[in-house]
């Protein structure tokens, strides 16, 4: 087992917008950040299209570009990269114990913005047909489904920007919905149903997904009728939620019963959580808004909590 005998100022764990902009606040103040950014770095913008609403791009840009961007920018201030998952923390003494396989990180604060991840349903046969039709990453591969019939599940913001995406590639996209109304914002609901490919199935769950070996169609019920039907459909978008990415800290931080991390019990520290030096940003503690823009801004929060530990 390799041992750093450094004890680093700051560790940030996860590369999104949270984690990336505690990076550019920590290095810029002189602390010389270690990000763990993980295999799939750059977190859930990786995996969208244009980006709207993010400020300072009034044309838009596209999510992997903007990660790019605020990589690049934590670098040019040293910030340092390991490119691999975090495998083990222990974040109860002073010193804080980061492990990367049998490779040890020590510091005297940790940043955690490990993000959330797209959520599944849990269908047998959801899961063997991953990667055969049945994907969480319109982006990923939207494009192997030219001129076919799709669907995507879901009916907040996400489903509606992943189908209208989907829309480029694919003849016909069907946007399933457990509920008669959409969770999605009004601009983007009515943006995906004005689109002449895009047609709405509500009131429906999934309840199977149908192929040997790539999928050839769904299986829904009806909850006001529980009438069951089939669509045939070559693919399968998921978009309905997510979960938090903080198993690795279970036992050691306090969380929410859906698993994301409690911060801002103190109201003058936003993104302390119930240990000492170790702070939260981002997706991982935030349900509610979710934004790229918001992420960012609790990484800035998070690098001053940081900062001010540092030096008190
Ligand atoms: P979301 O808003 O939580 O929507 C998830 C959708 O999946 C809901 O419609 C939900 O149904 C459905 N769902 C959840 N579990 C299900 C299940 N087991 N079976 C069937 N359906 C299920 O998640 P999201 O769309 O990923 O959006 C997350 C956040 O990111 C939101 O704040 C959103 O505004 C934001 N976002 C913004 C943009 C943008 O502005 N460009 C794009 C994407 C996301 P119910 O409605 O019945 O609960």
């Amino acid at each position: 087992m390799t041992k750093s005998n450094d004890i680093r100022q700051v560790i940030i764990i996860g590369s999104g917008p949270s984690g990336l902009t505690s990076a550019i606040y920590t290095a810029r103040a002189g602390f010389n950040p270690l990000v763990i950014e993980g295999y799939q770095a750059g977190g859930q913008l990786m995996m969208t299209t244009e980006i709207e609403n993010y400020p300072g791009f009034r044309e838009g840009i596209m999510g992997p570009d903007l990660m790019q961007e605020f990589r690049a920018q934590a670098e040019r201030f040293n910030t340092e990269f390991i490119t691999a998952d975090v495998t083990k923390v222990d974040l109860t003494g002073n010193v804080k114990k980061v492990w990367v396989g049998d490779n040890l990180h020590q510091s005297k604060t940790v940043i955690i913005s490990t993000g959330a991840s797209a959520n599944f349903l849990g269908l047998e046969n959801e899961k063997r047909l991953i990667g055969k039709g049945v994907s969480s990453c319109a982006t990923c591969d939207g494009f192997f489904f030219r001129n076919k019939t799709i669907c995507v599940i879901g009916g907040g913001d996400s489903a509606m920007e992943e189908a209208i995406f989907l829309t480029r590639f694919a003849s016909k996209v069907y946007v399933i919905h457990r509920r008669d109304k959409f969770r999605a914002s009004k601009i983007m609901a009515k943006r995906a149903m004005d689109n002449p490919k895009i047609e709405a199935v509500l009131d429906s769950v999934l309840v199977d997904v149908l192929g040997d070996n790539v999928v050839k169609g769904i299986k829904l019920r009806n909850v006001k009728t529980d009438e069951i039907s089939e669509l045939a459909v070559e693919g399968m978008f998921l978009a309905v939620g997510h979960t938090p990415n903080t198993k690795l800290f279970e036992g050691q931080i306090d969380m929410d019963k859906k698993g994301y991390i409690i911060t801002s019990e103190s109201k003058d520290e936003l993104t302390t959580t119930n240990i000492s030096g170790v702070f939260a940003c981002g997706d991982v503690q935030d349900s509610r808004y979710r934004q790229a823009i918001t992420a960012a801004g609790s990484g800035c929060m998070a690098a001053l909590d940081t900062e001010r530990y540092l030096e008190s």
